[in-house]
């Protein structure tokens, strides 16, 4: 059996690990790497293995750098079948129908602004059309339901407790070569306790080889419950001042999170209930009608609290559609507070509000969530005095404020724990991580577990 990283190895994006075992390839998650145009669409465009050989993809969940690169593999031959949660299919009919128009209306921008360069793929990655086909290789399981995706390999999707949908992938296999019996787990994004909406990540108790992210092994955030009061003092401080609040939010979880978060906050009288929310992405608004269907995932509390309140129809919810709307709101007059997509600020009608949002000081920009190198999200968070937006300079005049609370990642301590709690483990491979998060988190383990750990390089492979 033998494991390469073709992806999110000593970086955060771009998912991509292919097990070998039994004559057969199995690629775990096939994401998209997100970061500079040049070297992502590179990097996104060519695969490190050949994708007419590869058996069957097993995804951990619908996040794009996890997800968006399965329509290049279908396009570059691959015919399998795309297993992933039933949830985690639903989310993907949309997501990456979002990032094909992404990348759609991105090459046709560099086309009219750079009509004479060969310095930008003017081609996108994939189209609507390329993931529409991708699609239809899709198949949703259910949750602790175990299934074969090829000789030898038994398949177990447990809740990870990180987004709607998303799995711990528990590979159960049979190695043909050495006779024996082995379970290799797939943290993917690894969630954390009492996120609202949905449920705790599941623990495996046994494991041989661990697949673990360690995108905050060397950090902590404060408990999820903790996030809430603060948002509500940056709030109450921005209304003061007159000035909009700003928040760039992942599409999946994060908004609805947010939401409910607001919702809390307004119900309970922390902040007025007459500020306008606006929820400015197509995407998110479809996502958030998945989350009303899919109430079987919600935690219990959770359950019990939609019925009396539910957040996706509060009175100050305006979901935007349109782009007449949207643009609208830059004209809109007092406090109020737009959520927005992408997530990492790279793409989508953030970047408009951003730009219309950042030069006056009464405004804050909020940060949510985990903004990858080189993106104009990290940008934010690295608090530099100016940002380029479409070819142009702004200067960042409003507050930032980062509420790492939000984080729909396990913290340092979420890692350690629930790599104590699996027992026999042999070795576990880091990735999906900086090298300043990774290295720390290795020693850590190393020192609290006989496990033999080993930050993944990109295209080594190691036998397992
Ligand atoms: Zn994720
Ligand atoms: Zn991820």
């Amino acid at each position: 059996m033998q494991l390469t990283s073709h992806g999110a190895a000593q970086e955060v994006t771009g998912s991509q690990h292919l097990l070998q075992i039994n004559g057969k390839k199995i690629l775990l998650d096939c994401g998209l790497f997100q970061g500079r145009r040049k070297e992502a669409f590179d990097k996104n465009a060519m695969f490190g293995f050949d994708p007419e050989q590869i058996d069957a993809v097993v995804l951990s969940h619908a996040h794009i750098d996890h997800s968006g690169n399965i329509p290049t593999l279908v396009k570059k031959g691959f015919t399998g079948v795309v297993y992933c949660t039933e949830a985690t299919q639903s989310l993907c009919n949309v997501m990456l129908l979002d990032s094909a128009y992404i990348q759609e209306s991105d090459a046709e921008y560099m086309k009219r602004k750079h009509p004479d360069t060969a310095l930008y793929p003017i081609e996108p990655l994939y189209t609507q059309e390329d993931a529409k086909l991708a699609l239809k290789q899709f198949k949703g399981m259910s949750y602790d339901k175990t299934f074969e995706v090829c000789k030898g390999v038994q398949v177990t999707y447990r809740e990870a407790g990180h987004v709607l949908g998303a799995a711990i992938t528990v590979l159960d296999i049979h190695d043909e070569e050495d006779g024996k019996q082995k379970r290799l787990v797939f943290t993917g994004d690894l969630g954390r306790y009492r996120l609202p909406i949905i449920k705790d990540p599941y623990v495996v108790d046994k494991a041989d080889y661990l697949l673990c992210e360690s995108t905050y092994g060397n950090r902590t955030h404060g408990s999820a419950e903790e996030g809430i009061p603060a948002l509500a003092r940056v709030i109450k401080r921005t209304i003061k001042r007159g000035g909009k609040l700003i928040i760039p939010a992942f599409a999946l979880e994060r908004s609805q999170e947010l939401l409910y978060s607001l919702h809390l906050l307004i119900h309970e009288g922390k902040i007025p209930n007459n500020l306008p929310i606006f929820l400015d992405s197509p995407l998110a608004n479809a996502i958030t009608d998945i989350f009303r269907k899919h109430v079987e995932l919600y935690d219990k509390e959770i359950k019990a609290n939609f019925k009396k309140h539910n957040p996706f129809t509060m009175r100050q919810l305006k979901q935007i559609a349109n782009v007449e709307e949207s643009k609208n709101l830059n004209h809109f007059i007092g406090p109020c507070i737009i959520i927005s997509a992408s997530g990492m600020c790279e793409a989508g009608r953030i970047r408009h509000h951003l730009k219309n949002n950042i030069e006056d000081p009464k405004n804050t920009i909020v940060i949510v969530g985990y903004m990858a190198e080189n993106t104009l999200g990290r940008k934010l968070v690295e608090k530099v005095p100016a940002i380029k937006i479409f070819d142009k300079i702004y200067n960042i005049k409003s507050e930032i404020v980062i509420l790492e609370a939000f984080s729909a990642h396990a913290d340092m301590n979420d890692l350690d724990n629930y790599v104590k709690q699996i027992k026999g483990l042999k070795k576990v491979m880091l990735v999906h991580g900086e090298e300043d998060q990774q290295k720390p988190f290795k020693k850590r383990i190393e020192a609290f577990s006989n496990a033999e750990v080993k930050i993944m390089i990109p295209q080594v492979t190691i036998d397992l």
